[in-house]
């Protein structure tokens, strides 16, 4: 059997083409009927309609842009609980909510079906050489069951925990991501008062305890060249520090700094468009009024 792939946007398309490099079969739709177009062009099966393709694959990978298109394959009348056989395997790929992915794999799990949520990073580059990486909740059987087909998508993958883990971890991960490029901005500011070289202290703080991702990866190849490349968009930085926001809101705890950032990231809606990449927060001179 084919895999099914559900949304053929940037992620989707170097996943299709990573798993037909790698000899899997697979059959694709997306909403967008221009898209469906392009990629038949590029050599990937299409079914015209949902319902075909999820009747055609016993494993469906879904890369969608968000929670209700999600919901909206699973639950809608064209979707998998209405079409798919029994023992269909769902693995979302998409950025989504950890308690829309609960509730989702719940459903499924009632009807016979089974789900991981196995969000990713590295970008379409990443998607298209096969070498991203992948957060991953649900059951060890299940992972065991999709691991021929994540193997071809990915070069990294670690299970976190059981259904919803992979989303609760990919925006833990992308929280502090912002959070760290917030703090380096700050940071530049601190050495340039000091009439120092950012780059020459920066190699002084990768060598201690003050290092981070952002310090030792984002700062070298994106920012301090100027070069600001990496393929991450500020539209989705902003999508997945709002996402963050939204399930804290739903928290009783205390999270004063990571609601900060998260007000930041919104903020710089105003100053910096989606299309920008999203190491340009730290070019914001005043990001808490958005400037
Ligand atoms: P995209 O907008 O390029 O692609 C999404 C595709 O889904 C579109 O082609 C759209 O037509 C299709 N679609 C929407 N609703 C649909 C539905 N109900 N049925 C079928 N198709 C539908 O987005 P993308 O950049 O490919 O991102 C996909 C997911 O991966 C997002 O959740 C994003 O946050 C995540 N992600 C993206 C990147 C990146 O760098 N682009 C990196 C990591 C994670």
């Amino acid at each position: 059997m084919p895999a099914g792939l559900i949304g053929l946007g940037n992620m989707g398309r170097g996943m299709a083409l990573s798993l037909l490099r790698n000899g899997h079969a697979v059959l694709g739709f997306d909403l967008s009927a221009e898209t469906r177009a392009a990629r038949a062009a590029e050599g990937i099966a299409i079914a015209d309609e949902l319902p075909a393709l999820i009747s055609a694959c016993d494993i469906l990978i879904l890369s969608l842009p968000h929670a209700a298109a999600v919901r909206a394959v699973i639950e809608g009348s064209a979707g998998v609980l209405a079409h798919a056989a029994p023992g269909t395997l769902v693995i979302d790929t998409t950025t989504s909510e950890p308690a829309v992915t609960r509730e989702l794999a719940c459903k499924l799990r009632a009807a016979g079906h089974a789900m991981l949520d196995a969000p990713v990073s590295g970008g379409p580059r990443g998607a298209l050489a096969g070498t991203m990486t992948m957060v991953i909740g649900g059951e060890a059987a299940d992972l065991a069951r999709a691991m021929p087909l994540l193997e071809a998508m990915s070069a990294k993958r670690v299970h976190v925990g059981p259904g919803g883990a992979g989303h609760v971890t990919k925006l833990v991960n992308n929280l502090l991501c912002g959070a760290n490029l917030v703090l380096l901005r700050e940071a530049m500011g601190l050495i340039e008062e000091a009439g120092l070289d950012v780059q020459t202290v920066f190699s002084g703080i990768n060598a201690g305890s003050g290092r981070s991702g952002v310090s030792e990866v984002n700062l070298p190849n994106w920012i301090a060249n100027g070069a600001f490349n990496s393929g991450f968009s500020m539209g989705l930085m902003r999508k997945d520090i709002r996402l963050a926001a939204q399930w804290m809101d739903e928290l009783d705890i205390a999270l004063p700094l990571a609601k900060a950032v998260a007000g930041i990231w919104a903020k710089s809606a105003e100053a910096l468009p989606d299309a920008e990449d999203f190491n340009r927060i730290v070019t914001l001179r005043n990001p808490e009024r958005g400037a």
